[in-house]
């Protein structure tokens, strides 16, 4: 079992803005060329400095995918910032894709429980899936990814695809289960990059296209790590040699696009005279108020699964980050900020002790601090006070482009960048992507 060193903890995120532009203006240089050569590297446990490590910050927004955007482009070329530049738009091609299935998510999230009783119901495959989220396989270099996930909350993209093929392909443990471990341990954990990207290894959301590990990747793209072993004290051997499309448990109303009407943006939200607060959540920690609110509120961390609990890693640097927005905006503003983030209970007797006529909070997509919102709505709503949510232009932008796939997104990546006047192609017409 590989050992964790005082170099693999020092590289345990730090849940601060502050952190998240720390790292992002060490990997600039590398951003470009060295990026697109290297990325696919996955040299293991605090070795990472070949990608950006920067999705725990991008996925609570203390810094957003505009902000990345810009600052490469500003010493890269579109160019030669290609390959990362897509990346971060891959995130927002899930982000926007689960919201095109309205129900996906929640039909996810019922049947988990649902899943899990199967599984137990066959002592053969618990026992499975015990060993694997105990990383104490047949397969060592799985088991170094169940130690660096549990460890860092951070996995190697490669790593992810590797484990998420190991996990349905080889194990034949369902990838709900799989993408439900994942949620609660990664720090970047996301409901949409997560599932979807689960479902895409399981020959789910692309039709007929499955992702296979096999032990030539796995050793070529793991650096120089395996070379002293050879695949069958690895375990490699085990793998599985064919991936079948997985059978589809959700109903078909689920994998449907549904019609969605995105919320406006926060200016145009607010009127004159009304008592209007803005209300923070882990979705979106940006602190940017462009438009006057007279406080702030933030709400507490959501457990991440209906069955299990969420690490503490993810727990602490959620929270974390939750604490850094709040001080962040009491250093930086003169408006009543609370000290600390509070339960759905605690924020409507904060709201009406204030007065409060509107809380504004940006739109939280698919996911289980959505289902929170939904509670708090109609408790706010009893005291006369309105919970509404407004959209960034960012995902204004992108996300109605994410109904179909990647492909058809990826086409617009230089007309979404002139839109946002990052890079060269300046001054592409809004109406060209349906402003
Ligand atoms: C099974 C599986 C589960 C995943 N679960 C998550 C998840 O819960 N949350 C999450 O943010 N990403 C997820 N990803 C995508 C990807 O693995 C991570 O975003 C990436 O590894 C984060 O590391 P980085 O910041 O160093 O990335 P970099 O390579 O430096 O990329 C820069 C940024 O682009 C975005 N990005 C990069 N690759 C992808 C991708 N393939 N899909 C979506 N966004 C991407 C991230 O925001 C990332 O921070 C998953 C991928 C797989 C295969």
């Amino acid at each position: 079992m590989m050992q964790t060193t005082e170099l693999d903890k020092q590289s345990i995120a730090v849940p601060t803005r502050a952190q998240g532009l720390k790292r992002l203006a060490e990997f600039l240089p590398r951003a470009g060329k060295d990026y697109q050569a290297t990325r696919n590297l996955d040299l293991g446990l605090g070795r990472h400095s070949n990608v950006s490590n920067l999705s725990p910050y991008i996925r609570h927004r203390l810094i957003t995918e505009e902000e990345v955007l810009a600052s490469v482009l500003n010493e890269h070329t579109e160019k030669t910032a290609f390959k990362f530049v897509q990346e971060v738009f891959w995130r927002s091609y899930w982000k926007g894709s689960l919201e095109h299935k309205g129900m996906l998510w929640s039909e996810y999230q019922h049947k988990l429980p649902w899943v899990l009783e199967t599984l137990n119901k066959d002592h053969s495959h618990r026992r499975t899936y015990d060993k694997a989220t105990a990383g104490e396989t047949d397969i060592l270099p799985f088991n170094e990814w169940v130690v660096e996930l549990k460890t860092t909350g951070y996995l190697h993209n490669h790593a992810r695809m590797w484990f998420a093929s190991v996990w349905i392909f080889t194990f034949k443990l369902p990838w709900e289960l799989g993408a439900d471990f994942f949620l609660r341990h990664l720090l970047d954990g996301d409901p949409a990059s997560n599932t979807l990207a689960w479902r895409w290894v399981a020959g789910l959301h692309t039709k007929d296209k499955t992702y296979l590990a096999t032990a030539t990747n796995i050793r070529n793209c793991s650096g120089a790590r395996y070379t002293d072993s050879c695949d069958f004290s690895l375990g490699l051997k085990r793998l599985a040699s064919c991936a079948k499309p997985q059978q589809e448990n959700l109903s078909p109303s689920a994998l449907q696009n549904t019609p969605i009407e995105w919320p406006k943006p926060m200016s145009c939200l607010t009127s004159e005279g009304e008592n209007t607060v803005l209300l923070l959540t882990e979705e979106d920690l940006h602190t940017q108020l462009p438009t006057p609110v007279s406080a702030v509120a933030a709400l507490t961390p959501t457990p991440r699964s209906p069955i299990e609990r969420t690490s503490d890693g993810v727990t602490n640097f959620t929270q974390g980050a939750i604490e850094d927005a709040l001080q962040q905006l009491g250093a930086e503003t003169i408006i009543d900020v609370a000290p600390q983030a509070m339960g759905e209970d605690e924020i409507v007797t904060w709201a009406v002790e204030r007065k409060v006529q509107q809380i504004l909070h940006a739109y939280v997509p698919s996911g289980p601090t959505q289902l929170r919102l939904q509670s708090l709505a109609p408790k706010l709503a009893a005291k006369g006070i309105k919970l509404t949510a407004f959209m960034r232009d960012y995902d204004r932008l992108i996300w109605p482009h994410a109904n179909k796939g990647f492909f058809q997104l990826g086409k617009q990546i230089p007309n979404f960048l002139a839109v946002m006047e990052l890079g060269h192609k300046q001054g592409a017409e809004r109406s060209l992507i349906g402003l």
